[in-house]
Protein backbone atom coordinates (compact mmCIF):
# COMPACT_ATOMS: atom_id res chain seq x y z
CA UNK A 1 0.00 0.00 0.00
CA UNK A 2 1.76 2.99 -1.21
CA UNK A 3 0.30 6.97 -0.56
CA UNK A 4 1.83 9.59 -2.24
CA UNK A 5 0.77 13.04 -1.25
CA UNK A 6 -0.12 15.40 -4.06
CA UNK A 7 0.80 18.96 -2.71
CA UNK A 8 -0.72 21.60 -5.28
CA UNK A 9 1.27 24.30 -5.74
CA UNK A 10 0.78 25.99 -9.35
CA UNK A 11 -1.78 28.80 -8.92
CA UNK A 12 -1.01 32.16 -9.30
CA UNK A 13 -3.33 33.13 -6.71
CA UNK A 14 -2.52 36.92 -5.20
CA UNK A 15 -5.35 37.58 -3.47
CA UNK A 16 -3.39 37.34 -0.34
CA UNK A 17 -1.30 40.68 -1.85
CA UNK A 18 2.89 40.21 -1.22
CA UNK A 19 4.85 40.25 -4.70
CA UNK A 20 4.55 35.79 -4.96
CA UNK A 21 2.09 33.73 -5.19
CA UNK A 22 0.66 32.69 -1.82
CA UNK A 23 1.97 29.40 -1.34
CA UNK A 24 5.72 31.15 -1.58
CA UNK A 25 4.72 33.73 0.94
CA UNK A 26 7.04 33.28 4.13
CA UNK A 27 5.78 32.24 6.75
CA UNK A 28 7.53 31.92 10.68
CA UNK A 29 10.92 32.71 7.56
CA UNK A 30 9.74 29.52 5.39
CA UNK A 31 7.62 29.57 2.39
CA UNK A 32 3.93 28.46 3.12
CA UNK A 33 4.57 25.44 1.34
CA UNK A 34 7.66 24.35 2.60
CA UNK A 35 5.39 23.90 6.02
CA UNK A 36 2.85 22.47 3.94
CA UNK A 37 5.46 19.32 2.66
CA UNK A 38 6.22 19.35 6.06
CA UNK A 39 2.40 18.24 7.59
CA UNK A 40 3.09 15.18 5.10
CA UNK A 41 6.43 14.22 6.12
CA UNK A 42 6.80 10.43 6.36
CA UNK A 43 5.42 9.56 3.06
CA UNK A 44 6.32 10.24 -0.46
CA UNK A 45 5.65 13.68 -1.94
CA UNK A 46 5.17 15.20 -5.18
CA UNK A 47 4.85 18.82 -5.50
CA UNK A 48 3.30 20.34 -8.47
CA UNK A 49 4.36 23.89 -9.38
CA UNK A 50 4.33 26.74 -11.66
CA UNK A 51 6.97 26.56 -14.29
CA UNK A 52 8.19 30.01 -13.46
CA UNK A 53 8.57 28.45 -9.88
CA UNK A 54 11.24 26.32 -10.49
CA UNK A 55 13.62 28.65 -8.86
CA UNK A 56 11.51 28.71 -5.41
CA UNK A 57 10.82 25.48 -5.15
CA UNK A 58 14.81 24.39 -5.69
CA UNK A 59 15.73 24.88 -2.13
CA UNK A 60 12.55 22.53 -1.17
CA UNK A 61 14.79 19.28 -2.11
CA UNK A 62 11.37 18.09 -2.83
CA UNK A 63 10.15 16.06 -5.94
CA UNK A 64 8.22 18.42 -8.52
CA UNK A 65 6.10 18.04 -11.46
CA UNK A 66 5.26 20.82 -12.94
CA UNK A 67 1.39 21.84 -13.53
CA UNK A 68 -1.25 23.03 -16.09
CA UNK A 69 -2.98 26.00 -16.70
CA UNK A 70 -5.93 24.76 -14.50
CA UNK A 71 -6.35 23.20 -11.23
CA UNK A 72 -7.50 20.15 -13.07
CA UNK A 73 -4.93 19.96 -15.10
CA UNK A 74 -1.88 20.33 -12.64
CA UNK A 75 -3.72 17.66 -10.66
CA UNK A 76 -3.83 15.31 -13.88
CA UNK A 77 -0.37 16.10 -14.78
CA UNK A 78 0.74 14.75 -11.31
CA UNK A 79 -1.02 11.44 -11.62
CA UNK A 80 0.44 10.86 -14.82
CA UNK A 81 3.71 11.46 -13.41
CA UNK A 82 2.93 8.45 -10.58
CA UNK A 83 1.92 5.87 -12.72
CA UNK A 84 3.10 2.17 -13.13
CA UNK A 85 4.70 3.31 -10.36
CA UNK A 86 2.52 0.60 -7.99
CA UNK A 87 1.04 3.61 -5.98
CA UNK A 88 -2.37 2.97 -4.23
CA UNK A 89 -3.34 5.99 -2.94
CA UNK A 90 -3.15 9.61 -3.15
CA UNK A 91 -3.59 12.32 -0.79
CA UNK A 92 -4.49 15.72 -2.89
CA UNK A 93 -3.70 18.95 -0.74
CA UNK A 94 -3.96 22.37 -1.33
CA UNK A 95 -0.07 24.37 -1.15
CA UNK A 96 -1.33 27.02 1.08
CA UNK A 97 -3.37 24.49 3.50
CA UNK A 98 -0.05 24.71 6.04
CA UNK A 99 -1.46 23.31 9.35
CA UNK A 100 -3.36 20.36 8.37
CA UNK A 101 -3.10 17.76 10.91
CA UNK A 102 -1.74 14.51 11.39
CA UNK A 103 -5.45 13.45 12.88
CA UNK A 104 -7.10 15.15 10.09
CA UNK A 105 -4.82 13.33 7.27
CA UNK A 106 -5.16 9.73 9.44
CA UNK A 107 -8.71 10.01 9.26
CA UNK A 108 -8.97 10.60 5.52
CA UNK A 109 -6.38 7.68 5.04
CA UNK A 110 -8.60 5.50 7.39
CA UNK A 111 -11.99 6.17 5.24
CA UNK A 112 -9.78 5.06 2.23
CA UNK A 113 -10.69 1.40 3.10
CA UNK A 114 -14.06 1.70 3.02
CA UNK A 115 -14.52 4.13 0.27
CA UNK A 116 -13.18 5.34 -3.21
CA UNK A 117 -12.37 8.53 -1.89
CA UNK A 118 -12.17 10.48 1.23
CA UNK A 119 -12.14 14.33 2.43
CA UNK A 120 -12.73 16.31 5.05
CA UNK A 121 -14.96 18.67 5.63
CA UNK A 122 -16.88 20.88 8.46
CA UNK A 123 -20.44 21.41 9.08
CA UNK A 124 -22.06 25.08 8.10
CA UNK A 125 -22.92 26.15 11.12
CA UNK A 126 -23.21 29.73 10.24
CA UNK A 127 -27.19 31.16 9.14
CA UNK A 128 -26.88 31.52 5.25
CA UNK A 129 -27.73 34.49 3.55
CA UNK A 130 -28.12 35.70 -0.07
CA UNK A 131 -27.95 39.57 -1.23
CA UNK A 132 -25.87 42.14 -1.93
CA UNK A 133 -25.17 44.63 0.09
CA UNK A 134 -28.87 43.90 1.87
CA UNK A 135 -30.29 40.78 2.76
CA UNK A 136 -32.67 39.02 0.48
CA UNK A 137 -32.92 35.56 1.54
CA UNK A 138 -32.02 32.92 3.37
CA UNK A 139 -30.76 29.47 2.71
CA UNK A 140 -31.08 26.19 4.71
CA UNK A 141 -27.77 24.97 5.54
CA UNK A 142 -28.81 21.67 6.56
CA UNK A 143 -26.43 19.24 4.81
CA UNK A 144 -23.69 21.69 4.01
CA UNK A 145 -19.75 21.23 4.39
CA UNK A 146 -17.41 23.71 4.26
CA UNK A 147 -14.59 21.38 1.71
CA UNK A 148 -10.95 21.09 2.87
CA UNK A 149 -8.15 18.97 1.67
CA UNK A 150 -6.33 16.51 1.82
CA UNK A 151 -8.97 14.80 -0.06
CA UNK A 152 -7.80 11.26 -1.21
CA UNK A 153 -8.50 8.68 -3.47
CA UNK A 154 -7.77 5.46 -4.53
CA UNK A 155 -5.05 5.65 -7.09
CA UNK A 156 -6.90 3.72 -10.25
CA UNK A 157 -10.21 5.17 -9.50
CA UNK A 158 -9.26 9.16 -9.80
CA UNK A 159 -6.58 9.13 -12.67
CA UNK A 160 -9.54 6.93 -14.37
CA UNK A 161 -11.97 10.10 -12.97
CA UNK A 162 -9.34 13.13 -14.29
CA UNK A 163 -8.53 11.45 -17.07
CA UNK A 164 -12.40 11.34 -18.19
CA UNK A 165 -13.38 14.90 -17.03
CA UNK A 166 -11.58 17.28 -18.90
CA UNK A 167 -11.86 21.07 -18.24
CA UNK A 168 -11.42 22.64 -14.70
CA UNK A 169 -13.49 21.43 -11.51
CA UNK A 170 -13.62 23.31 -7.79
CA UNK A 171 -11.78 20.53 -6.75
CA UNK A 172 -10.62 17.01 -6.71
CA UNK A 173 -14.01 15.39 -5.05
CA UNK A 174 -16.07 17.26 -8.29
CA UNK A 175 -13.90 15.25 -10.21
CA UNK A 176 -14.37 12.01 -8.38
CA UNK A 177 -18.17 12.61 -8.19
CA UNK A 178 -18.61 13.43 -11.89
CA UNK A 179 -16.89 9.63 -12.17
CA UNK A 180 -19.31 8.21 -10.02
CA UNK A 181 -17.14 7.34 -7.22
CA UNK A 182 -18.14 7.58 -3.61
CA UNK A 183 -16.92 9.82 -1.17
CA UNK A 184 -16.79 9.87 2.45
CA UNK A 185 -16.68 12.87 4.54
CA UNK A 186 -14.38 12.71 7.61
CA UNK A 187 -13.82 15.64 10.33
CA UNK A 188 -12.48 18.66 9.71
CA UNK A 189 -10.48 20.62 11.31
CA UNK A 190 -11.12 24.77 11.86
CA UNK A 191 -7.38 25.25 12.23
CA UNK A 192 -7.20 23.49 8.94
CA UNK A 193 -7.34 27.13 6.81
CA UNK A 194 -6.65 27.80 3.14
CA UNK A 195 -4.00 30.84 3.78
CA UNK A 196 -5.94 33.26 1.30
CA UNK A 197 -6.47 37.23 2.56
CA UNK A 198 -3.30 39.43 4.01
CA UNK A 199 -5.21 38.42 7.69
CA UNK A 200 -4.70 35.05 6.99
CA UNK A 201 -1.09 35.17 7.45
CA UNK A 202 -1.26 36.68 10.84
CA UNK A 203 -3.68 33.44 11.80
CA UNK A 204 -1.36 31.14 10.23
CA UNK A 205 1.68 32.61 11.77
CA UNK A 206 0.11 33.00 15.46
CA UNK A 207 -0.84 28.98 15.19
CA UNK A 208 2.64 27.72 13.52
CA UNK A 209 4.11 29.61 16.62
CA UNK A 210 2.21 27.84 19.14
CA UNK A 211 3.12 24.81 17.41
CA UNK A 212 6.47 25.38 17.75
CA UNK A 213 6.71 26.65 21.42
CA UNK A 214 9.79 25.61 23.17
CA UNK A 215 8.97 24.01 26.70
CA UNK A 216 11.85 24.21 29.03
CA UNK A 217 12.12 22.58 32.73
CA UNK A 218 14.67 23.07 35.37
CA UNK A 219 14.80 21.85 38.93
CA UNK A 220 16.87 23.12 41.97
CA UNK A 221 17.25 22.09 45.74
CA UNK A 222 19.51 23.65 48.26
CA UNK A 223 19.94 23.41 51.92
CA UNK A 224 21.11 25.97 54.42
CA UNK A 225 22.29 25.13 58.24
CA UNK A 226 20.56 26.80 61.19
CA UNK A 227 23.05 29.17 63.60
CA UNK A 228 22.91 31.69 65.66
CA UNK A 229 20.30 34.90 64.71
CA UNK A 230 16.35 36.10 65.44
CA UNK A 231 14.95 36.10 62.01
CA UNK A 232 15.08 33.86 58.31
CA UNK A 233 14.92 34.70 55.12
CA UNK A 234 12.43 32.79 52.70
CA UNK A 235 11.67 33.78 49.71
CA UNK A 236 12.41 37.12 49.89
CA UNK A 237 10.45 37.70 53.25
CA UNK A 238 12.53 38.22 56.52
CA UNK A 239 10.57 35.73 58.86
CA UNK A 240 10.58 35.87 62.81
CA UNK A 241 12.58 32.75 63.99
CA UNK A 242 14.29 32.15 67.53
CA UNK A 243 17.85 31.17 65.10
CA UNK A 244 19.17 32.24 61.50
CA UNK A 245 20.30 30.41 58.57
CA UNK A 246 24.02 30.99 57.80
CA UNK A 247 25.38 31.01 54.28
CA UNK A 248 27.80 32.92 52.10
CA UNK A 249 25.12 35.26 51.06
CA UNK A 250 21.68 35.72 53.22
CA UNK A 251 21.15 32.16 53.04
CA UNK A 252 17.40 32.42 51.10
CA UNK A 253 17.21 28.70 50.74
CA UNK A 254 13.82 29.02 48.82
CA UNK A 255 15.17 31.51 46.33
CA UNK A 256 18.40 29.85 45.70
CA UNK A 257 16.37 26.52 44.82
CA UNK A 258 14.47 28.69 42.93
CA UNK A 259 17.27 30.12 41.26
CA UNK A 260 19.03 27.13 40.43
CA UNK A 261 15.65 25.58 38.70
CA UNK A 262 15.51 28.57 36.38
CA UNK A 263 19.24 27.81 35.71
CA UNK A 264 18.64 24.55 35.29
CA UNK A 265 15.83 25.19 32.42
CA UNK A 266 18.61 27.40 31.04
CA UNK A 267 21.08 24.52 31.33
CA UNK A 268 23.59 27.35 32.35
CA UNK A 269 24.99 25.66 35.45
CA UNK A 270 23.52 27.08 39.33
CA UNK A 271 24.35 30.07 41.54
CA UNK A 272 27.68 28.48 42.77
CA UNK A 273 29.08 29.02 38.95
CA UNK A 274 27.53 32.71 38.19
CA UNK A 275 28.39 34.10 42.20
CA UNK A 276 31.39 31.42 43.03
CA UNK A 277 31.43 31.46 47.16
CA UNK A 278 34.94 31.82 46.73
CA UNK A 279 34.57 35.73 45.59
CA UNK A 280 34.40 37.59 48.67
CA UNK A 281 32.28 40.19 46.50
CA UNK A 282 29.02 37.97 47.13
CA UNK A 283 29.49 37.64 51.00
CA UNK A 284 25.90 38.42 52.50
CA UNK A 285 24.98 39.51 49.58
CA UNK A 286 21.15 39.83 49.06
CA UNK A 287 19.56 36.61 47.12
CA UNK A 288 17.24 38.82 44.63
CA UNK A 289 20.66 39.89 43.22
CA UNK A 290 20.83 36.26 41.26
CA UNK A 291 17.23 35.20 40.93
CA UNK A 292 17.08 38.86 38.87
CA UNK A 293 20.40 37.66 36.73
CA UNK A 294 18.53 34.02 36.36
CA UNK A 295 15.45 36.17 35.02
CA UNK A 296 17.38 38.40 32.78
CA UNK A 297 19.23 35.13 30.99
CA UNK A 298 15.25 34.28 30.49
CA UNK A 299 14.67 36.82 28.95
CA UNK A 300 18.07 37.37 27.00
CA UNK A 301 17.59 33.43 25.63
CA UNK A 302 13.99 34.42 24.40
CA UNK A 303 11.83 33.06 26.82
CA UNK A 304 9.44 33.82 29.30
CA UNK A 305 8.67 32.22 32.73
CA UNK A 306 5.25 30.33 32.55
CA UNK A 307 5.35 29.02 36.12
CA UNK A 308 7.42 28.50 38.96
CA UNK A 309 6.49 26.16 42.07
CA UNK A 310 8.32 26.19 45.27
CA UNK A 311 8.71 23.64 48.14
CA UNK A 312 9.94 24.83 51.82
CA UNK A 313 10.73 21.64 54.18
CA UNK A 314 10.73 22.39 57.46
CA UNK A 315 9.39 22.09 61.01
CA UNK A 316 9.77 25.83 61.96
CA UNK A 317 9.02 28.29 61.17
CA UNK A 318 5.53 28.00 60.34
CA UNK A 319 5.29 29.34 56.55
CA UNK A 320 2.14 29.48 55.77
CA UNK A 321 1.33 32.67 57.12
CA UNK A 322 3.89 34.20 54.86
CA UNK A 323 3.13 32.43 51.70
CA UNK A 324 1.14 34.78 49.86
CA UNK A 325 3.93 37.93 50.82
CA UNK A 326 6.71 34.97 49.63
CA UNK A 327 4.87 34.74 46.20
CA UNK A 328 4.33 38.32 45.83
CA UNK A 329 7.68 39.16 46.86
CA UNK A 330 9.10 37.06 43.88
CA UNK A 331 7.20 38.06 41.41
CA UNK A 332 8.07 41.41 42.47
CA UNK A 333 12.39 40.47 42.36
CA UNK A 334 10.99 38.63 38.79
CA UNK A 335 9.37 40.94 37.15
CA UNK A 336 5.87 38.23 36.96
CA UNK A 337 2.50 37.87 37.75
CA UNK A 338 2.16 36.47 41.41
CA UNK A 339 -0.22 34.05 39.94
CA UNK A 340 2.76 31.85 38.33
CA UNK A 341 4.77 31.62 41.31
CA UNK A 342 3.67 28.90 44.20
CA UNK A 343 5.36 28.86 47.95
CA UNK A 344 4.26 26.10 49.53
CA UNK A 345 5.64 24.17 52.36
CA UNK A 346 6.09 20.98 54.26
CA UNK A 347 7.75 19.38 57.64
CA UNK A 348 9.33 16.26 57.19
CA UNK A 349 7.40 14.50 60.20
CA UNK A 350 10.50 15.23 62.61
CA UNK A 351 12.38 12.90 60.46
CA UNK A 352 16.15 13.94 59.04
CA UNK A 353 17.96 17.40 59.36
CA UNK A 354 14.98 19.23 58.76
CA UNK A 355 12.96 16.92 61.41
CA UNK A 356 15.54 17.73 64.17
CA UNK A 357 15.51 21.62 62.73
CA UNK A 358 19.06 21.52 61.63
CA UNK A 359 18.49 23.48 59.05
CA UNK A 360 15.54 24.17 55.79
CA UNK A 361 15.44 22.52 52.40
CA UNK A 362 13.86 23.49 49.73
CA UNK A 363 13.22 22.34 45.90
CA UNK A 364 12.21 24.46 42.94
CA UNK A 365 11.04 23.74 39.88
CA UNK A 366 10.56 26.37 37.10
CA UNK A 367 8.71 25.70 33.71
CA UNK A 368 9.68 28.50 31.02
CA UNK A 369 8.18 28.59 27.38
CA UNK A 370 9.55 30.40 24.10
CA UNK A 371 8.65 33.76 24.49
MG1 LIG B 1 22.04 28.33 49.01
Amino acid sequence: MTTVAIIVAAGRGSRAGGPLPKQWQLLQGRPIVAHTLDAFAGMRRLLVIHPDDRALAEPLGAEVVVGAASRAGSVLNALRALEDQGVTRVLIHDGARPLVSPAVIARVIAALDRSDGAAPALAVTDALWRGEGHVTGTEDRTGLWRAQTPQGFRFDAILAAHLAHGGDAADDVAVARAAGLDVAIVEGDDDNIKVTWPADFARAEAMLKGRDMDIRMGNGYDVHRFGPGDHVWLCGVKVPHGRGLQGHSDADVGMHALTDAIYGALAEGDIGQHFPPSDMKWKGAESHIFLRHAMGRVLARGYRLSNCDVTLVCEYPKVGPHAVAMRQALAVIMGVDAGIVSVKATTSEKLGFTGREEGIASIATALLVSA
